[in-house]
């Protein structure tokens, strides 16, 4: 049996929370019950506090606008990381000419695309004229037309060899209690496998987002790895990418992983979180 115990009495001792966001702050219902006594509490207490999240659809402003509005109040902008802004951050360095191309919505995501290279959607692509697409961004899972585009988005990445960013890879997401819908990173996969290619993929497991914080936070004072507590629902993403960084990792109970399967989980996949919370509630 796992050892679940109190959140709260856990990160006392830390100096540092990483959350994740969804299933752990808040899920399809909204906040997670107890979400913003918990934030309060671990203010009070001077413990830091920073959002990891992989969703890419919302850029750092709407995800806190998104916060405020679910009803949890003082999450300042600088406390929110999401795997939208590392994939933006390299296309802003690395890509320098030519156009971007994507598939995904036209508004959700866009804020990624905001580097000052023109960017068109792979359904206005067409594929005899192609000379001057020099990446391809997998944004969201909505705004394109399954069968058509993701055919053509195969077809282009066959013709040509350029930089393939996933801004979340994600591969599901949670719509309801029982149900998954398909998210951007599933998609991308399947095109990876097919194409027998390597992606560039932003958010969690991978070690970008928790850089990013882990440099952000030691702006504010002085933390080292030990000193945080990584949370979150997914054994994949959230605790494999805490404990690939070197900071310590909770599984909570309140999403992804549920009560009953977390034990099998962790035997199976093999990644271990350090404790075991029911929710970020008490
Ligand atoms: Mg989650």
């Amino acid at each position: 049996m796992i050892d679940e115990q109190s959140f709260l009495s856990l990160a006392v001792r830390f100096k540092a929370v990483f959350l994740d966001s969804y299933g752990v702050i808040k899920n399809y219902n909204g906040l997670i019950n107890g979400a913003q006594d918990t934030i309060d509490f671990l203010r009070k207490k001077g413990i830091a506090i920073r959002i990891l999240t992989n969703d890419a659809s919302r850029s750092q402003e709407q995800q806190a606008e998104s916060f405020s509005k679910l009803g949890l109040k003082g999450i300042e902008l600088h406390e929110i990381v999401t795997s939208g802004m590392m994939a933006k951050q390299f296309l802003q360095d690395k890509i320098l000419s030519g156009k971007i191309g994507y598939l995904g919505t036209e508004n959700s995501a866009h804020y990624i695309l905001q580097s000052g290279l023109e960017h068109i959607s792979v359904s206005d692509i067409d594929l005899l004229s192609i000379d001057d697409i020099s990446a391809f961004v997998f944004l969201d899972d909505e705004g394109f037309d399954w069968n058509v585009d993701i055919n053509k988005t195969v077809n282009l990445l066959r013709r040509k060899n350029i930089p393939v960013i996933v801004a979340n890879s994600d591969k599901l997401y949670p719509v309801s209690k029982n149900d998954v819908a398909v998210a951007t990173g599933g998609i991308a996969k399947l095109v990876e496998n097919m194409l027998n290619k390597k992606f560039i993929h932003f958010g969690k497991p991978d070690s970008q987002m928790f850089m990013y914080a882990f440099d952000e936070l030691n702006q504010f004072g002085s933390f080292s790895k030990n000193e945080i507590l990584m949370v979150g629902d997914n054994l994949n993403t959230d605790i494999l990418g805490g404990n690939k960084f070197g900071v310590k990792t909770t599984l909570v109970l309140s999403g992804n992983t549920s009560a009953k399967d977390a034990e099998l989980q962790i035997h199976a996949s093999g990644i271990i979180p350090d404790f075991v919370c029911p929710s970020i509630m008490c």
